[in-house]
């Protein structure tokens, strides 16, 4: 049934298609993630302006036929976080949080909670870039991704074995299982410290502007839990949390 679906939306990547049009990959909360073309975006002259560009929160009309591509009708600024796009280490980071948003919820599904924490995310990283604190660290990727898995009823269970049950000795952490696992069940997983496990906590806990600061060894290990836990239970696989070898900011 053709008709007009009017629906906020971020922009998560675009791609050039033809000679004037591009496809965009949206992010929206009722419909999850869509497909839409925009027509005749790339000539000089377009009533589009330049809002279709990765980052941009909008209000958008797509017009929806019989294909799975939708087309843009109309697009309003919600956001456009000018200040991310002359960012590189946050545009970095909103490109991360965008992709791992575009693997793990890629179907129809609604997610609202999702695109929340997605608005989130883009504001916070946009606002660092401004001036404020910056967000764009691995930490804050980290923690993102952990609400990301939580959104998808994917969390790894923090608070006692996962295998066993057993809550005290939890020195281990098991994709396979779900989570950690103590010093009895550790040959199924691999050494997860208390500073890893007190961020994964701490992070899940608490709101992303407030991520809990932690050491890089701990960061790397509370990444590869989560990498596990995604790929074992999501069967999806992230791109790195943070670029390789860290980054001075
Ligand atoms: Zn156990």
């Amino acid at each position: 049934m053709p008709g007009s679906v009017k629906t906020e939306a971020v922009v998560l990547r675009t791609l050039r298609y033809g000679e004037a049009d591009r496809i965009l990959h949206l992010y929206t909360p009722q419909r999850g993630r869509v497909s839409a073309i925009a027509k005749g975006v790339r000539r000089a002259k377009t009533r589009f302006g330049g809002r279709l560009e990765p980052y941009f929160r909008l209000h958008m009309v797509l017009y929806e036929g019989r294909s799975e591509l939708l087309t843009v009708t109309s697009a309003d600024t919600i956001a456009g976080h000018p200040q991310l796009r002359e960012n590189g280490p946050a545009l970095d980071s909103a490109a991360r949080a965008c992709d791992a948003v575009a693997r793990l919820f890629e179907t129809a599904d609604p997610h609202p909670g999702v695109f929340a924490l997605l608005c989130s995310e883009l504001a916070l990283l946009d606002v660092g870039a401004g001036g404020g604190r910056s967000h764009a660290t691995h930490a804050n990727q980290l923690a993102f991704r952990l609400k990301l898995l939580l959104a998808a009823g994917l969390a790894p269970q923090l608070a006692a074995c996962a295998a066993c049950g057993e809550a005290e000795h939890l020195s281990a952490f098991s994709g396979a299982a779900g989570g950690v696992v103590c010093a009895a069940c550790e040959a199924t997983g691999f050494m997860l410290g208390e500073e890893a496990h007190t961020f994964m906590t701490g992070a899940l806990g608490a709101p992303l502007a407030d991520v809990p600061a932690a050491g890089e060894l701990a960061l790397r290990q509370a990444e590869r839990a989560i990498a596990e836990t995604v790929e074992h239970h999501g069967h999806v696989r992230w791109r790195a949390a943070f670029p390789a070898g860290g980054r001075r900011l």
